[in-house]
């Protein structure tokens, strides 16, 4: 079943390989380049994001804000981390937000897939 996907990264190289990789699937990519782009898009009326696949550190809203805000707005939809740290505190304070994953940078084509099927929503 395709899913529509929200990519938040700031690198445009990690962003396309998840785009490649999404849209190779047969997925539907959406990609922002912050937090701040990442909510605009969930603000529009419609957007039928199924899961975010969020970077941490970016420039205006980093990753940890993003979740943070989405908690506040109390927007349910499942968020995996993705970056290079692999710093207990972060994985703890992103978790408390709600976060549903958390994937290590370098990542694999095959753990991002798997991780859509599990815990994108219907
Ligand atoms: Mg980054």
């Amino acid at each position: 079943m395709a899913k529509k996907v929200l990519i938040v990264e700031d690198s445009p190289t990690v962003r396309k390989s998840l785009e490649t990789v999404i849209h190779t699937a047969g997925h539907k990519p959406v990609s922002a380049s912050n937090g701040k782009e990442a909510l605009e898009i969930l603000e529009q009326e419609n957007h039928g994001i199924q899961i975010i696949i969020s970077d941490i550190n970016m420039p205006h809203m980093d990753g940890i804000a993003l979740i943070k805000n989405l908690a506040e707005k109390d927007i349910k939809i499942p968020t995996i981390m993705l970056t290079t740290e692999s710093s207990a505190d972060l994985i703890r304070k992103a978790r408390e937000y709600g976060a549903k994953g958390w994937l290590v940078k370098p990542f694999l084509g095959e753990q991002i897939l798997a991780t859509i099927d599990k815990l994108a929503l219907p």
